[in-house]
């Protein structure tokens, strides 16, 4: 599934070739995505100009002076930049063509991404209004996790990887930053001191960040045949290493399972 570091990594290949051009034809294969595809989208795009392409949380944002397409990559989606026409493969559910002969086209084979077309203010919108803030921004800081975890008996690692608190920590980063700031994912949210929430909003932001870093190096080929932006190589430290040892301590990382997912951390770093 597109994490947040892969979806800003889209984000940053795409926005050269598509921003400041304007859309020219929109070719729907496939409506029926998670939701339908607007049937008046092409309507709706063509002579618009893109003015930014930004990503709240793991959605992407093609804003124009007349509304807001939005993207989701659900669970197997990405995106293609076609300098030249290409015929269209299997699960090449929709292009969006623009002035100059570029294409973006969305690949989907499980079909649970979207293309939604928002006419007001993006933010308000009910898929982005209720979200917490985004983990590389200011708003992101130790105090904001410890007055939101306040009272709170639910383990830390579901709770930072709830979107209303804050967006994009899947379950590899959140396992990765708790590590990082030597805590228990299952101990409780309300229990865990200012201190080491800020040690915490930190890990956070250096695991995404880390993530992004690794993923640029996949820009280069964005716009080839076969660009299909792969998962980070990213050194993981406990996710996936169960049984092996710990880089810090030497101790055998533990796998447990906590709110349904899998979860990695070593019971001598983490308190
Ligand atoms: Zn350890």
């Amino acid at each position: 599934m597109p994490e947040l570091p892969e979806v800003e990594t889209i984000r940053c290949g795409i926005e050269p070739f598509i921003k400041g051009r304007q859309v020219s034809r929109v070719v729907v294969r496939t409506p029926r995505l998670r939701w339908p595809i607007p049937v008046d989208l092409a309507s709706q795009m063509c002579g618009r100009t893109v003015q930014d392409v930004e990503r709240r949380a793991k959605y992407l944002l093609l804003r124009t002076e007349a509304g807001t397409l939005l993207i989701h990559l659900g669970m197997s989606g990405y995106l293609r930049v076609l300098e030249q026409p290409q015929a269209p493969g299997k699960h090449d559910h929709a292009d969006i063509e623009f002035s100059g002969g570029i294409c973006l086209r969305l690949n989907d084979v499980r079909r649970f991404g979207a293309l939604l077309w928002l006419d007001g203010d993006p933010a308000q919108h009910p898929l982005l209004a209720g979200l917490g803030p985004e983990p590389l921004s200011e708003e992101l800081t130790g105090d904001y996790l410890y007055q939101r975890s306040r009272g709170r008996r639910l383990a830390v690692k579901p709770f930072i990887m709830d979107s209303k608190v804050v967006v994009g920590v899947g379950n590899i980063y959140a396992s990765e930053a708790l590590f990082r700031a030597g805590i228990d994912p299952a101990r409780a949210a309300g229990r865990i001191s200012l201190v080491r929430y800020r040690r915490l909003a930190e890990a956070i932001r250096q695991v995404l960040r880390e993530a992004i870093t690794a993923g640029g190096t996949t820009l280069r080929d964005f716009s080839d045949q076969d660009g299909r932006p792969g998962y980070f190589a990213q050194q993981l430290q406990v996710y996936g290493r169960g049984g092996e040892p710990c880089s810090v301590c030497g101790q055998a990382i533990v796998k447990i399972q906590l709110g349904q997912r899998s979860t990695y951390f070593c019971r001598q770093c983490q308190r």
